[in-house]
């Protein structure tokens, strides 16, 4: 434990997602000190068939690429530790990360904490999360096409998913699950002029063949069959290490970030879907390979400055030839 504490790491990583090993990669890569801190609660974990990462045409599942991912980061030297991060202190140069089971100290932290998409509020229907129940329209639209999908939702957010998923299907209909509709006038003439009904009841329970969704029953034990849903309810970011440093959050609650990836805090980075970007993994990774370089680049100049320089210590091909 003292040992971890006492070692100044140029850079810790808190979490390791998309985000989080596709920074691991560039900065083992670049020759950097770095230690991924991560608790295994990854989105990805929930996608048993991500089609839309480059380089897969038959797809993978998210554990599996959350798995070479890992692999990847060893290759590169990069330390791990299964920890949860509590608290945040210090500042550039001298952070101090305080987790459940240790403390860690690094000049630099990258925060690619992700998000928590909140589920819809219906008995049972996270057994089909991933399968058949789904948050994003651009991700699992495609996957969806000509089947009879439900999209649970009051909003303008909500009526515009659905009229989205007309692309897909022309078979959406959108639930309040027992909410009043708040989407305004022209959204409502929107849903009227493309015949997209609104089903108002209370939806008590999904009916699923292992998490394959077969029907949704209202209140008054009406059923509708479905083969889909999708859930408009909205995120909570993971920001409160952040927050607790001072960083600046946005009104939806992601961290704010400037071009470098770089929070309102001196010398902590954030990455993936714990900011603003979309929150899509091939997103999340470009994002964290993004922040590593801007981290490394960060250090070097930082070097330059205090002349202290690090300089590789392997033989050069001459040397190694003599010798
Ligand atoms: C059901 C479902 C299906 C999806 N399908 C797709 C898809 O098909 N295609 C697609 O592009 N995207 C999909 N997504 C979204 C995708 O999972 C995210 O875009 C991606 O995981 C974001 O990467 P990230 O690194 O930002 O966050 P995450 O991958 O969620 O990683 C965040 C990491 O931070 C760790 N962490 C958080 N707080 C702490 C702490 N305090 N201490 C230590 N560790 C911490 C977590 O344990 C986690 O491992 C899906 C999401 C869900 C929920």
């Amino acid at each position: 434990m003292r040992e971890e504490v006492e070692r100044i790491r140029e850079v810790i990583v808190i979490g390791a997602g998309l985000a989080g090993l596709s920074a691991g990669i560039y900065l083992g890569r670049a020759r950097r000190d770095v230690l991924l801190i991560d608790a295994h609660r990854s989105m990805a974990r929930w996608e048993p068939d991500v089609q839309n990462y480059l380089g897969f045409p038959e797809g993978i599942s998210g554990k599996e690429l959350l798995e070479r991912g890992h692999r990847q980061t060893l290759r590169y030297d990069a330390d791990w530790v299964e920890d949860e991060i509590e608290k945040i202190n210090g500042e550039k140069g001298s952070f101090r990360v305080q987790g459940h089971k240790d403390s860690y100290s690094a000049k630099r932290v990258l925060l690619a904490t992700g998000i928590f998409h909140i589920p819809p509020n219906i008995p049972c229907v996270r057994d089909c999360m991933g399968i058949s129940m789904f948050f994003c329209k651009d991700c699992d639209g495609y996957r969806v096409q000509g089947k009879r999908i439900a999209v649970v939702g009051n909003t303008n957010e909500a009526a515009e998913y659905a009229l989205g998923l007309l692309m897909y299907s022309s078979l959406v209909v959108l639930a309040t699950n027992g909410e009043r509709a708040r989407w305004d006038e022209q959204h409502e003439s929107w849903l009227c002029e493309y015949g997209i009904s609104v089903l108002r009841q209370k939806i008590t329970e999904v009916h699923h063949r292992e998490g394959n969704l077969v029907g949704l029953e209202v209140e008054g034990k009406k059923s509708f069959a479905i083969d889909a849903l999708f859930t408009t309810r909205g995120d909570l970011f993971n920001k409160s290490l952040a927050q607790e440093l001072g960083a600046k959050v946005d009104s939806q609650g992601a961290i704010c970030v400037d071009e470098q990836l770089q929070t309102s805090v001196p010398g902590l980075y954030a990455a993936g879907c714990v900011t603003a970007a979309n929150c899509q993994m091939i997103v999340a990774a470009g994002q964290g390979a993004i922040a590593a370089q801007s981290i490394n680049r960060d250090l070097f100049e930082e070097s330059l400055k205090n002349h202290n320089l690090s300089i590789a210590d392997f033989p050069t091909e001459q040397h190694a030839k003599q010798s």
